[in-house]
């Protein structure tokens, strides 16, 4: 089979007890099965939960905090107690891993997402495996990832990977609970995730982790954006992985195989970048944006609202609604004085654009 690069998300609740401890046993199956993948020359990047599950126990609190001081700080003694186990445990199959922790405003600034990126790439070319949470002692509430479900796609959009496994304990996505009812069938493939779908999904998750299958279904709509086809499941022992890649995985897998990879700038513009104000534009211009694939010129604005620089990041209105995002050529004040003006009439050294096609990402809602 031709390499492949692989993002691996493992839950809290597959990685720990519900006592606030490390389940040893549970993590030697992880890590065996990584190696196998490994050993069969795929590129593995791990997206590993548990930091708060592991450490809650050894902090004092005899089930998971509730306040986000206590959260924050479980997860700073979970976190090194996982690492502990990885380094050990991987060591054993001459497996080198890495940490690295992330926080939402890595992803907002470019500098440190050109940053991120490039050492997951470093680490993967040399061979390592990089394992990689949130960071959550620092983790300002209110700007997180939510939990490493979307983490896990937007890191596996990110490094371009080929496929996402977010292992956990239930095998797949059922039409209803399976613990409700027994007759519940099981997805086995499913080419989109569609509002049907995510209205069978359950938003609740265990009691060790944060994620329920609503936020897995949200975080494969994501990477199936992104060009990364997602399998959501289960399994045990060595060739666990191996068997999801080869198709007999036990749970659901979602996409089709013709998805194409999103570079990321546009990806940074998509997800991440903050947005600064807002152009409206006509019919014509939304057209061209949305159907030809052309760039916006000064002709189709019809209104600039906020203040902001030369490539910020702006949202693009049309009759229609929003048509989409893209970083401006021009700030808002110059924007002013040439917007509805056609090419010819507008006298300027730079490009005539007032949004690239290359910086433009068109959203549907
Ligand atoms: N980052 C959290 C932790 O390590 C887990 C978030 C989640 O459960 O998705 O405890």
């Amino acid at each position: 089979m031709k390499k492949q690069r692989i993002v691996i998300k493992i839950g809290s609740s597959s990685l720990t007890s519900l006592n606030g401890s490390i389940d040893e046993t549970k993590i030697r199956d992880h890590v065996r099965a990584i190696a196998a993948l490994k050993k069969a020359g795929h590129e593995v990047i791990f997206i590993s939960s548990g930091a708060v599950a592991a450490g809650f126990l050894q902090l004092g609190y005899p089930t998971r905090p509730v306040t986000l001081k206590g959260k924050q700080a479980a997860a700073a003694v979970g976190q090194s107690l996982l690492m502990k186990q990885y380094i050990q445990q991987f060591a054993e199959y001459e497996l080198l891993c890495a940490q690295i922790l992330l926080t939402r405003n890595d992803f907002v600034k470019r500098d440190r997402y050109r940053n991120a990126y490039a050492t997951m790439i470093e680490l993967i070319e040399r061979g390592l495996i990089p394992i990689i949470n949130e960071n959550d002692s620092v983790s300002v509430e209110e700007l997180t990832f939510g939990d490493n479900d979307m983490l896990s796609a937007l890191v596996s959009g990110l490094i371009h990977a080929d496929k996402l496994m977010i292992l956990t304990d239930i095998n797949g996505l059922y039409h209803e609970n399976p613990v409700e009812n027994p007759d519940a069938h099981r997805f086995d493939y499913i080419p989109d995730i569609t509002e049907d779908l995510l209205s069978y999904a359950s938003s609740s998750g265990s009691k060790v982790g944060t994620g329920g299958m609503k936020s897995k279904l949200l975080a494969a709509k994501t990477a199936l954006s992104l060009g990364v086809n997602v399998f959501i499941g289960t399994g045990m022992g060595k060739d666990k992985l191996i068997q999801v890649l080869k198709g007999n995985g036990d749970g659901t897998y979602i996409g089709q195989s013709d998805l194409s990879s999103v570079n990321n700038h546009k990806q940074w513009i998509a997800f991440h970048s903050p947005i600064s104000g807002k152009i409206i534009i006509d019919e014509g211009a939304e057209q061209a944006l949305l159907e030809k694939g052309s760039s916006l010129l000064p002709a189709g604005v019809i209104d600039v609202c906020g203040n902001f620089a030369k490539g910020a990041v702006v949202k693009v209105c049309g009759p229609n609604g929003l048509a989409g995002k893209g970083q401006v050529l021009y700030s808002s004040e110059e924007l002013l004085t040439i917007k509805g003006k056609r090419s010819d009439e507008v006298n300027c050294n730079k490009g005539i654009e007032v949004i690239h096609r290359n910086d433009w990402v068109s959203i549907k809602e």
